[in-house]
């Protein structure tokens, strides 16, 4: 019989988990907010964390906005956080895009919403596609066929209201068809949770049907993948050892802690039950979970 992963265990002593490292890694969607909405004590848990001189980092695979579209929602919601400090999967793109050296004299076509443009502007790319290639529609070239843009040396796909059959030809034929092309995903979330009425299909719908047209996998930056953790690691010279991932989903925040070798605690504020945690099916066990992280004002050891 295959043994089941050793459970996660009940946060009961905050100061001892937050004196155990120097840096939290907060995933915004079910921890921070949901939806526009805060959930309740974080501001006075953001705020006891950094008087104990905590470094806090704020990482979202939410692609629709950019870092600075995220430092106008985080003041709305009275919470002083600097965009220095948020690392979402659109500024994850161009951030990958720098790292590769990704020259600038090719462009990126984006499958995605206005986070991932801004991002890749600030990076100083050049790109085409985005919200208004949702109103195109194909046409055909005399001898029946779509022309795309030959220059076109990565296609980075996101979550997307605007999605259409023009940007999966126009995305697969980049791929398939410029030299070295690269297929970037921001995310892969399945669902997200537009309303909480239901579940809507996420990001790697897509993702999914990129894949399904041009048969490679994508380049994924967002959790849970390894690359913002190595890209915060490097830039804020942390040992991941010294982190506390927190989130509040098990595929990408808990596994993109356990992928870096931080801590990891999640928190059931969002689209995690205590019964999913502990269901026989889950493989993936974080070191804690506790209700929300505003648990850290009260549990103290005993
Ligand atoms: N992608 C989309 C489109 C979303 O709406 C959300 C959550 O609102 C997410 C991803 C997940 O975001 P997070 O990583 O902050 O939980
Ligand atoms: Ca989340």
């Amino acid at each position: 019989p295959v043994m089941a992963a050793a459970g996660a265990a009940k946060l009961e002593d905050a100061d001892a988990l937050i004196d155990s490292v120097e840096t939290f890694i907060f995933d915004c969607d079910g921890v921070i907010w949901k939806g526009d909405k805060l959930i309740d004590g974080v501001p006075e848990t953001l705020d006891l964390l950094r008087s104990k001189g905590k470094r806090l980092v704020f990482v979202t695979n939410n692609s629709t906005k950019s870092r600075k579209q995220y430092g106008k929602k985080f003041e709305t919601l009275g919470l002083s956080v600097d965009e220095e400090e948020i690392f979402a999967s659109s500024f994850a793109a161009a951030a990958y895009l720098q790292s590769i050296d990704f020259p600038k004299d090719k462009k990126v076509y984006v499958i995605g919403e206005e986070g991932i443009l801004k991002e890749l502007e600030l990076a100083g790319f050049q790109y085409l596609g985005g919200p208004t290639d949702g109103d195109k529609k194909i046409e055909l070239k005399p001898g029946f066929y779509m022309e795309h843009d030959k220059d076109v040396g990565a296609v980075v796909v996101g979550f997307d209201r605007y999605f259409n059959y023009y940007k999966v030809q126009y995305g697969t034929l980049c791929i398939r068809e410029n030299p070295g092309c690269l297929f970037i995903a921001t995310n892969r979330d399945a669902v997200t949770h537009l309303t909480d009425a239901q579940e809507w299909a996420g990001g790697g719908s897509m993702v999914g049907a990129i894949l399904g047209s041009t048969k490679q996998e994508p380049l994924v930056v967002g959790k849970p993948s390894t690359f913002m953790m190595d890209y915060l690691a490097k830039k804020f010279g942390i040992t991941t050892s010294q982190i506390c991932m927190v989130g509040d989903r098990l595929d990408t925040d808990i596994l993109f802690g356990q992928n870096g070798g931080c801590k990891t605690l999640l928190v059931l504020s969002g689209v995690t039950s205590l019964q999913t945690l502990q269901s026989p099916d889950n493989s993936i066990q974080p070191d804690f979970y506790t209700n929300k992280i505003s648990d850290f004002l009260t549990l103290k050891a005993a």
